[in-house]
């Protein structure tokens, strides 16, 4: 199996105000540069905002969660106005989100902005009837509805995409969740490519795109990715379309946690194991130093995957020529840093 890396942008829901549109209570909006600039390149944005499509209209009156008690669980709260508690829109955000999970089925990703009753994603403040903040423990009741209609959506906030690191990860998520849509559930875009795809079966498919991400997610976590691995070998203990759902959590679950430079530094070698007895002492020597220095941190990761890029072209073994670990995205699109 070829992965086929990105040439159309990548179709990702955000929150409205993130894009720079005036749909915020106050009538001003949250403009992110990295999402309208940097992610741009990568995404076709669907924006959405859920407080003015229920009709709450542009200002308006803040609204917040509400719960009973510190601790509550994440459903349950209230969103209720600041000012006036009759004002009750749990219901009609809840709905909302339900109404556009058909346009939804199309994303790969979405972006949340922070801090939002109803887009928040993590640590949304949350008060009691007496109007006393109790607890940062809230999801926005939009967002949360989406976690429950996409349970493997990847799904980030605005802010934390500043940080390079959690863009790289949240990037890395996208175009694992996009590949796997492409090449298992046979939506390839190019439809040569997806005829060419539809010849195996879906078993084949699961088992394929696994195996082409195997280094990648070794990269992120070992045990989880050879526990993944014992699922597939027992494939026929469940049926296609469970083995399928339980590959595609694992595998995002996997590339949710960022990958440390140990487990990295573990993938690398084992792509060189695979390069090894098609290089000369010499090449080996080089490519052996560069992986050393990767590990105590002296040299970026890039330069790594440069040099087993390049000894590639040598293995006619099909296995490593399909690990997406080597493949060129995110790093070559030039979006992140690499650690
Ligand atoms: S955070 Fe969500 S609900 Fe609030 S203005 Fe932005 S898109 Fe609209």
């Amino acid at each position: 199996m070829k992965i086929q890396l990105l040439k159309h942008k990548i179709p990702v829901g955000i929150s409205q105000c993130a894009m720079g549109d005036p749909v915020r209570f106050n009538g001003g909006h949250k403009h992110s540069k990295v999402c309208t600039g940097l992610l741009a390149q990568c995404f076709d944005y669907v924006p959405l905002c859920p407080e003015v499509a229920i009709g709450m209209g542009v200002p308006r009156k803040p609204i917040h969660l509400l719960v009973d008690k510190a601790g509550a669980p994440v459903d349950a709260v209230r969103v209720i106005g600041v000012e006036n508690p009759e004002v009750d829109v749990t219901t009609p955000l809840r709905d909302y989100a339900d109404s556009v999970v058909p346009e939804l089925q199309k994303v790969r990703g979405y972006i949340f902005m922070q801090n939002s009753p109803s887009c928040g994603l993590h640590g949304v403040r949350r008060y009691l009837d007496n109007g006393h903040g109790i607890d940062s423990e809230g999801v926005g009741v939009f967002a949360r509805r989406l976690q429950q209609q996409f349970p493997h959506l990847p799904m980030e906030e605005v802010g934390r995409l500043n940080n390079s690191e959690l863009r790289e990860n949240f990037l890395t998520r996208v175009f694992a969740y996009d590949a796997w849509f492409r090449y298992v559930e046979g939506e390839e875009v190019d439809e040569a490519v997806a005829e060419e795809t539809r010849k195996t079966s879906r078993i084949s498919r699961i088992i394929e795109f696994y195996t082409a991400y195997k280094y990648l997610l070794l990269a992120h976590n070992q045990d989880a990715t050879r526990a993944l691995g014992r699922v597939l070998a027992d494939s026929k203990a469940q049926s296609e379309d469970d083995l399928a759902f339980a590959v595609r959590g694992g595998i995002m679950d996997i590339l949710s946690r960022p990958a440390s430079r140990k487990d990295r530094t573990n993938a690398l070698m084992h792509s060189q194991g695979h390069l090894k007895e098609f290089l000369s002492r010499e090449e080996k020597a080089e490519l052996q130093q560069l992986i050393e220095d990767y590990r105590r941190g002296h040299k970026p990761l890039s330069s790594v995957l440069t040099l087993l890029r390049h000894f590639l072209p040598r293995s006619p073994h099909g296995f490593i020529h399909s690990q997406v670990l080597l493949a060129a995205e995110p790093a070559e699109l030039g979006l992140c840093d690499f650690h």
